[in-house]
């Protein structure tokens, strides 16, 4: 471990370990301040939006107060799928907002992918950014099924071949030379990214552009506001006052006092293969760095890293009682091991490849599976959230979105159906607890069972929904 290093933030993931320098914190907040907005997070959502603020007006005083160290959360362990995909279908945006509310959440998704790389690229940022985009093998006779649905809805909501379209048995495997794939659906709308190299380039630039950055400051309270009195962040050290207050925790939203059942943390954990020989990738193929899963109801996802790695994850971690969050959650052998067999069974090529790197942590799910983006006026307090494993893409629009609000600009992204989205609370435990691993349970018994029958196993999938999985 680096002297730099003594809370083990290397170990947080395959990135933090890769990253260049030291990881020395920035100072913690240790006075009482007035600012115009006060960010609490310094992940993804919070330096997107400190980021978007400095640019559209960079006399604004900005402060980003963080627990640990920008990039500690998700932000710096996801699969760096920076994707088109929000978490609620067409299909739902469409019936509470018309297909026109559908089309434009898509569209603004879509454009959120190509708006994270000009970001990045204009301020110098080196996140292994590689617009390949995303294929998704149908391994199994009710996979197909589902792909072949997947892209009859697309085609529904508007999008053409250039957005979404199903590639047979030898296109398919010409992008990912997997076992067992009998075709795939492919878009273009996604880069892969180094998650740590992002978060981490983002806090830099972000303090460039005049943002206050202080870290080892976790936040015990934000008091909203009220006739006379803004809304005020506090830590045990310090205090911020600001017009503007955003809460930017994500997984970590319910450890604030007032938000247990705001949103619930689910872990997602990740496994990385040691750099894989060009004979391996020659099979494998995803020379364009595309990022990869397969149509099963349980999520898994994958990544060819610039260093010719596999990063793999998927879910299956079980939620833990009362929504704790641990450091050691992030660790879960039983399921680390299914994620190794899984990848095993994708390439089976890679034979005793060495697995280097073991990790996961939490994202925030609401309680209607929607995510959210919005400003109270009347309090003061701005958030953005909920993006159920989705944000790598959401949050930087939800970044931009978030400076339109706080500066009063009219503009398009203001508009989207998202926007203001109120999230039922959850269900106090033991209600939640039970509910949310049911639906995990539900869709791994979904997946077990067309592994095994052939069929598509409808009834457990849309339980597994149901109940929030
Ligand atoms: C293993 C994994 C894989 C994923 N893969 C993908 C993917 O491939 N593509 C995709 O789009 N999404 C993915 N996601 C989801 C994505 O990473 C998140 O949606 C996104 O990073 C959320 O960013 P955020 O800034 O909102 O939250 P976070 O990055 O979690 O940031 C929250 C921050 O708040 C800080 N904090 C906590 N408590 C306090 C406090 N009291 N005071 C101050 N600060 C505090 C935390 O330290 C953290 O830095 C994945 C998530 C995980 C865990």
């Amino acid at each position: 471990m680096d002297v730099d290093d003594a809370r083990g933030y290397r170990r947080l993931s395959l990135w933090w370990d890769a990253l260049p320098g030291d990881l020395r914190a920035r100072p913690p907040l240790d006075r009482h301040l007035d600012v115009d907005v006060a960010v609490v997070g310094a992940g993804f959502t919070g330096l997107w939006t400190a980021h978007s603020l400095a640019v559209a007006d960079p006399g604004l005083r900005v402060a980003v107060v963080e627990a640990e160290v920008a990039g500690f959360g998700a932000s710096g362990r996801n699969g760096g799928w920076c994707s088109a995909l929000f978490c609620a279908s067409d299909a739902r945006i469409a019936r509470a907002h018309g297909p026109d509310g559908a089309r434009r959440m898509r569209r603004a998704m879509q454009a959120s992918v190509d708006e994270v790389g000009r970001a990045a690229a204009a301020e110098g940022i080196d996140c292994h950014f590689a617009k390949g985009g995303t294929v998704v093998a149908a391994r199994t006779p009710a996979q197909v099924a589902r792909a072949h649905h997947e892209v009859a809805e697309a085609r529904r909501f508007g999008e053409t071949e250039a957005d979404l379209r199903w590639l047979d048995g030898d296109e398919a495997r010409s992008h990912l030379g997997a076992d067992g794939v009998l075709g795939a659906t492919y878009t273009p709308h996604c880069a892969a990214l180094q998650p740590a190299l992002l978060a981490r380039g983002l806090a830099e630039a972000v303090e460039r552009r005049g943002v206050d950055v202080f870290e080892h400051s976790p936040v015990t309270a934000v008091e909203p506001g009220r006739p006379g009195r803004r809304p005020t962040v506090r830590t045990a050290q310090g205090a911020v006052r600001a017009d503007v207050v955003v809460g930017a925790l994500e997984g970590w939203t319910p450890t604030l006092p007032g938000q247990r059942r705001t949103l619930a943390p689910v872990y997602s954990l990740m496994i990385a293969t040691e750099p894989l020989p060009a004979g391996f990738w020659a099979t494998a193929g995803l020379a364009q760095r595309q990022t990869f899963s397969d149509h099963r109801h349980l999520i898994i996802y994958g990544q060819r890293t610039a260093d010719g790695r596999l990063a793999f994850g998927g879910r299956g971690a079980p939620y833990h009682f009362g929504s704790a969050i641990r450091r050691r959650y992030d660790r879960a052998p039983r399921v680390h091991e299914a994620l190794h067999r899984t990848l095993l069974e994708l390439f089976p090529a890679l034979g005793d490849a060495t697995v280097t790197h073991r990790w996961g942590g939490p994202l925030g799910v609401a309680r209607d599976w929607f995510s959210s983006v919005g400003l109270d006026r009347g309090t003061g307090l701005a958030w953005a959230g909920g993006y159920v494993g989705d944000g790598v893409s959401t949050t930087n629009l939800a970044g931009r979105t978030l400076a339109d609000l706080i500066t009063g600009t009219s503009s398009d992204l203001v508009e989207l159906p998202w926007v203001g989205h109120r999230w039922p609370r959850w269900e106090p435990e033991p209600l939640r607890w039970l509910g949310v691993n049911a639906g995990l349970w539900a869709m791994q018994l979904a997946d077990r069972s067309e592994a095994r029958r052939g069929r598509p196993s409808w009834v457990a999938a849309r339980m597994g929904r149901l109940v929030g999985g």
